[in-house]
């Protein structure tokens, strides 16, 4: 439990720490894009205009970064019972046109009889993650089941609720996967930031749960299976945020 808590309080300092440098980041960044903005409706050379649309893509880029770590640790929400099925539900309804333009057809399989306590909106950012690298995966279509599960955590022996995302997407070779959960870690080129998975991971550790994602690398093209585990009982999940409130 020490350990825990050391983590915890580690994890609570990383927070504070870049809540003030995204924030130190968003104010230049601002001033900076609209500078730029100016700049562009005086620039005569199409090769200028060029470099600063660059530059402000790139600017937008760092803009996303700061502000993800930003509303992650800025949210002081209490701990509230909330369903998989309600989370899921409430993560998917912002997908409905994009599932819909790419075909990707959604099972729902919901078993549970309980509520998990958590961070609400801190769980939606995970689902939205996992989702979102789901949806990622399927450009051409494909099949996203989202599933909650009562049951215990061989692990820890402890119970729990398992939410699982699994796509059928183009999976990922074992060398990513022993990535994935580095900061900046992102196959996306510029479409990425490599955060989600990196966020996801505090955050479930913050829950005292655990996050599990699969693919089968001797098969590739054959998707991945994403989920995390929340214990029921998750005792000091709000201690290790000092700073909420
Ligand atoms: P981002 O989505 O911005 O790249 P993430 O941290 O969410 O950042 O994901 C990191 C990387 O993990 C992705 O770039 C991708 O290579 C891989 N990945 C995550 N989820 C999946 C998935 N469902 N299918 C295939 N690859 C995935």
């Amino acid at each position: 439990a020490e350990a825990a808590l050391m983590q915890s309080e580690k994890l609570a300092a990383v927070g504070r720490l870049a809540s003030s440098i995204a924030h130190e980041i968003n104010n230049p960044l601002e001033s900076v894009m609209n500078l730029i903005y100016l700049a562009r409706q005086h620039a005569a050379l199409p090769i200028v205009q060029e470099f600063l649309d660059t530059a402000d893509q790139e600017l937008r880029r760092v803009s996303i970064i700061a502000n993800q770590t930003l509303r992650f640790h800025k949210q002081t929400t209490r701990p509230q019972k909330r369903t998989g099925s309600d989370l899921f539900l409430s993560v998917l309804s912002i997908y409905e046109g994009r599932l819909r333009n790419l075909r990707i057809g959604v099972e729902h399989r919901h078993r549970e009889k309980q509520p998990v306590t958590c961070l609400e909106g801190e769980i939606r950012q995970v689902l939205n993650n996992l989702v979102g690298n789901a949806v990622d995966a399927m450009p051409n279509g494909g099949r996203l089941l989202v599933r909650s599960r009562e049951g215990v955590d061989w692990l820890s022996g402890r119970r729990g609720l398992f939410l699982t995302v699994a796509d059928t997407g183009m999976g990922m070779s074992a060398k990513t996967r022993g990535r994935i959960f580095d900061a900046f870690f992102t196959t996306k080129g510029i479409g990425g930031t490599g955060l989600g998975l990196w966020i996801s991971a505090e955050i479930v550790a913050r829950h005292q749960g655990r996050i599990r994602i699969r693919s089968r690398e001797e098969e590739p093209h054959r998707g991945t299976v994403a989920s995390i585990f929340l214990p029921f009982e998750a005792a000091s999940f709000q201690e290790t945020r000092p700073d909420a409130g």
